[in-house]
């Protein structure tokens, strides 16, 4: 039985894009009609994955975000860095968005002690070049339940998450719950 009427993201529902091994960065551009945010990347991104959270800036009605990271050092705001504000200074992801179109442009962590400082979280899809390493997995699953979407439907999704070669998980996947894990019992000195 296939899923494919299950709109997971529009990056992704038709099948995903893997991306180029050779690809060194982009440029990431908001929505406005005009004095777009620009956001110049000079790195491939890392890790990316659909997410199910309701954090992440999705667009209007997908069911999951798409999200990856790069070093905080290879990022930088290009164009009307004026527009962004950060849109809540108590999340540990300091998600800076503009104020014009509302959407996501980078998130940051500031704490030093978080398991993931160093990395800024981005949206490839507001990027128009292409070879951006394309999503590996679906984090979150349970949680769109929380943004309105049906419970009665999750085998529906994750059957086309798995369809999608996107394996789900809710949580993040098992490498990056390692690493966060692995940092914590550093800290405490366990290991
Ligand atoms: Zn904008
Ligand atoms: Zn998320």
């Amino acid at each position: 039985m296939s899923h494919h009427n299950v709109h997971i993201h529009p990056a992704v529902d038709d099948g995903v894009k893997r991306g180029s091994d050779s690809f060194t960065g982009g440029k990431l551009h908001c929505h406005c009609g005009s004095d777009r945010v620009e956001v110049t990347i000079d790195a491939q991104c890392a890790h990316n994955h659909v997410c199910g959270c309701t954090k992440c800036w999705k667009p209007e009605g997908a069911l999951f975000s798409m999200v990856a990271v790069v070093p905080r050092d290879k990022l930088r705001v290009s164009s009307h860095e004026e527009k962004l504000k950060v849109v809540d200074p108590a999340a540990a992801i300091q998600r800076h968005a503009c104020t014009g179109c509302g959407v996501h442009m980078y998130g940051r962590i500031e704490n030093t002690g978080h398991p993931f400082h160093g990395l800024d979280f981005i949206h490839t899809e507001l990027s128009h070049d292409e070879g951006w390493a394309g999503p590996e997995f679906a984090a979150f699953v349970s949680s769109i339940i929380e943004s309105g979407a049906d419970p009665e439907n999750m085998g529906a999704v994750r059957s086309r998450l798995q369809e999608l070669g996107l394996p789900p998980y809710d949580c993040l996947s098992p490498p990056l719950m390692d690493a966060i894990a692995t940092h914590t019992a550093k800290a405490k000195g366990v290991l």
